[in-house]
């Protein structure tokens, strides 16, 4: 059956037997039920789970809730049993770019520099060494075939987080099969594909940052500019296995998420911190200074 969530938008396909009424993704209780949409693209290839519900569990509880002492104890004791394995909808991106670059490119070279200083009251002539860079302009060229990006086309699962989960061993992919997903939660790609190109082409231009400052030569550079231009641009929509743990644990705030990869077990989230915690121990860490005090200065 055919369910959304009226909170973050997530597009969910589940068995009937897993019917839920709160969202995996936010929790949120306004899940509805909602006719097929056809001109959703198909997944083209998936990632099968290898982390058991199980041990998911217990990466969840002992990895992410207990792991902060700073964690309000409802958040750090509370229960993972809402824990679901969901497929993710993400795009897999292949391109060709092309850069052009234009930097200032250093050489250091040495020279040797006279100085006087005083030494017991006389002025002498010293020399030292001294490093100085030299500054070239140059202009480039750099093309290179960028493959296996993934971005998300979940609306329940942002970029960042995604990233966050990264890497998936692509290796295992495979080709899409309706018996892959059966027994499981699925999102259909929710994002639109033009959407998802930019996340891409975003993240690609972060790595191009990246390679080309690599790929300067000398010594030093500075004011490296490039422009890019990208070429036989592929997407493919990829399934993604990661079990979600959402918790509301106060009314005014965002719903919190805790995530772990389906395929590797790393986990993801973040753990609020608890003032009243905070406040607790810095009180009782001043009256035990201050008892010190009181010890000493007798
Ligand atoms: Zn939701």
């Amino acid at each position: 059956m055919n369910l959304s969530c009226q909170s973050c938008g997530a597009q969910l396909v589940v068995e009937t037997t897993l019917r839920t009424t709160t969202c995996p993704y936010c929790a949120a209780p306004s899940v509805v039920e909602r006719p097929p949409t056809p001109d959703r693209p198909r997944p083209t290839f998936a990632l099968g789970f290898v982390q058991l519900p199980e041990r998911a569990r217990e990466l969840a509880r002992e990895n992410l809730l207990r792991r902060s002492f700073w964690a309000p104890s409802s958040v750090r004791n509370a229960s993972v049993e809402a824990l679901r394995g969901i497929y993710v909808p993400a795009y897999l991106y292949s391109v060709l770019v092309r850069s052009e670059f234009s930097a200032s490119i250093g050489e250091n070279y040495t020279e040797t520099e006279t100085y006087t200083a005083t030494e017991n009251g006389r002025q002498v002539t010293r020399t030292r060494q001294v490093t100085r860079t030299e500054w070239r302009p140059l202009q480039g060229q750099h093309a290179e075939y960028v493959q296996e990006v993934l971005v998300t086309a979940s609306s329940g699962l942002n970029n960042d987080e995604l990233q966050h989960l990264e890497p998936f061993d692509l290796r295992q992919l495979r080709r899409y099969d309706d018996a892959l997903i059966a027994g499981w939660i699925a999102e259909e790609p929710s994002l639109s594909q033009e959407q998802c190109l930019e996340l891409a082409r975003q993240e690609v231009r972060g790595h191009m940052k990246q390679r080309l400052a690599a790929f300067m030569p000398g010594d030093s550079h500075r004011e490296l500019t490039f422009s890019t231009q990208f070429d036989n641009e592929a997407l493919s929509v990829c399934l993604l296995p990661v079990w979600v743990l959402a918790l509301r644990h106060d009314p005014k705030a965002p719903p919190l998420r805790f995530l772990v990869n389906g395929q590797t077990g790393a986990v993801h989230g973040k753990v609020p911190v608890s003032w009243v915690k905070v406040l607790v121990a810095v009180v009782l860490a001043l009256l035990v200074l201050g008892a010190l005090f009181l010890l000493f200065s007798k």
